[in-house]
């Protein structure tokens, strides 16, 4: 028998053997599909991770929270009560009485609605003394609205409870301008401005 007789007989009895229906073939090849999927996920390392029995290291730029902080050298509150703060925020959701004192002022009232505050930190990019920070968290998840308008002691405990983020407002106008030493050596060449 020829070759060719051979491969004829074997093409006419595969032709002649029972095929399953087209839909089962579908079904099957799909099922095998997914199957392959999942084994190849099985094996990769997860990239979630057990919140909050564990927390992850969050950038040192992270806009979280927003917190109230204190004088690093006096530990009075940092707060002036200047009302920069409210006068920038564009959602309008921040609220300063000020406290007029013989040696410096204060913040009288200090309210965050902090469930309609877009996070763009303008806040913290005009606060003269660096008062008003975010936190490198967001953990103040609730279903209650009201635990999100926040008052000047709620900020002050997020201060204290949550790691500070990189930016404060002295870093973050420093950053638009020349910096400190080209702007020295400028002034020495050509004087201050104005001159
Ligand atoms: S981050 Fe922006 S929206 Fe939120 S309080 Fe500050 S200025 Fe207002
Ligand atoms: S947080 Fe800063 S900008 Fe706002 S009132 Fe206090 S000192 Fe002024």
């Amino acid at each position: 028998m020829s070759d060719v007789q051979i491969a004829a007989d074997v093409r006419a009895l595969r032709d002649a053997a029972p095929r399953p229906p087209t839909e089962v073939r579908v079904i099957v090849r799909a099922i095998l599909a997914a199957m392959r999927v999942t084994l190849r996920n099985l094996f990769r390392t997860p990239v979630t991770v057990h919140y909050p029995d564990k927390e992850r290291a969050y950038p040192s730029r992270y806009r979280g929270l927003l917190a109230l902080a204190y004088d690093k050298e006096t530990g009075e509150e940092a707060c002036i009560g200047c009302r920069l703060c409210e006068y920038v925020c564009p959602p309008a959701v921040i609220k300063v009485e000020m406290l007029k004192s013989e040696k410096r002022n204060y913040a009288k009232t200090f309210t965050l609605e902090l469930y309609a505050c877009e996070f763009c930190e303008l806040c913290v990019q005009v606060c003269p003394t660096d008062a008003i920070v975010m936190t490198k968290s967001f953990d103040l998840s609730t279903t209650d609205r009201r635990e999100l308008l926040l008052d000047k002691d709620k900020l002050h405990a997020i201060g204290r409870q949550f790691e500070q983020s990189w930016a404060t407002g002295s870093k973050l106008r420093d950053m638009q301008g020349p910096p400190k030493l080209a702007r020295a050596v400028e002034h020495a060449v050509e004087g201050p401005p104005g001159v």
